[in-house]
């Protein structure tokens, strides 16, 4: 899979990418990624990528020609073209699995108020992961990369069966609580049936504390 990430702060990538399971994926060839500087397509010597609002209000906005240009120079005719914005889907683990089947993806920071409406012309997606306002859109694209490129085959160890068992994954439910040893820790025990070996009543429970716990805490994905 090759990932490209346009951003005016290339910087904010490279501890990110270059640690843990994402550097390692890269070692492993499973992915290639590139940052790119949306300054390198300003059509100035300032290099500006931003310019006030028409009809006023405070900061600036993006300029479309940029991004235009950025996008046009780095898309493949089967990229999906992500926009980070407040506005788009709420990303969930369904879109992460959908990303992770595709050969090329492109995602889009914006920064400052945002970016000129017409962008959204080039793009394939447009994608929030949540509720709240951040000032740039690289803590979302790092969020989507992280959440896709360990769905990648390979990647992490234990195959398929460890991204679908856990939350979110094949059943949709939030993961039953898990533990380590010791098997007593300040008084609090391990559930004795973690303990006994019995594979079948260890995944029975387990799934009942699966739908125990979604239900407690997030009812709207129990079906
Ligand atoms: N004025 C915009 C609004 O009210 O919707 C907010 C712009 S925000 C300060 C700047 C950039 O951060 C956005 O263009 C987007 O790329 C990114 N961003 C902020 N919050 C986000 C979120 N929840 N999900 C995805 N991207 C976000």
């Amino acid at each position: 899979m090759r990932i490209d990430i346009i951003t005016v702060f290339p910087e904010m990538f490279r501890g990110f990418l270059g640690e843990s399971i994402l550097s390692r994926a890269v070692r492993a060839g499973k992915v290639l990624f590139r940052v790119v500087d949306l300054r390198d397509f300003a059509r100035d010597l300032r290099r500006t990528v931003d310019d006030r609002p028409y009809s006023g209000g405070p900061g600036m906005l993006m300029k479309p020609e940029v991004w235009f240009d950025a996008v046009e120079s780095l898309r493949t005719p089967e990229a999906r073209v992500v926009l980070t914005t407040p506005a788009g889907e709420p990303y969930v683990q369904r879109k992460a699995e959908e990303f992770a089947a595709c050969e090329h993806l492109m995602f889009l920071c914006g920064h400052y108020e945002g970016i000129d409406a017409r962008v959204r012309e080039i793009v394939t997606d447009e994608v929030s992961i949540g509720d709240f306002v951040m000032t740039g859109g690289e803590i979302a694209a790092a969020a989507m990369v992280d959440s896709v490129v360990r769905l990648l085959p390979g990647v992490l160890g234990g195959g398929a069966a460890a991204t679908a068992n856990e939350s979110f994954g094949r059943d949709g439910l939030l993961e039953a609580p898990q533990y380590t040893r010791p098997p007593v820790f300040r008084g609090m025990s391990v559930p004795e049936v973690l303990l006994g070996g019995d594979h079948a009543k260890v995944e029975n429970w387990r799934r009942g504390e699966s739908i125990d716990l979604t239900s407690r805490r997030r009812p709207e994905l129990v079906k």
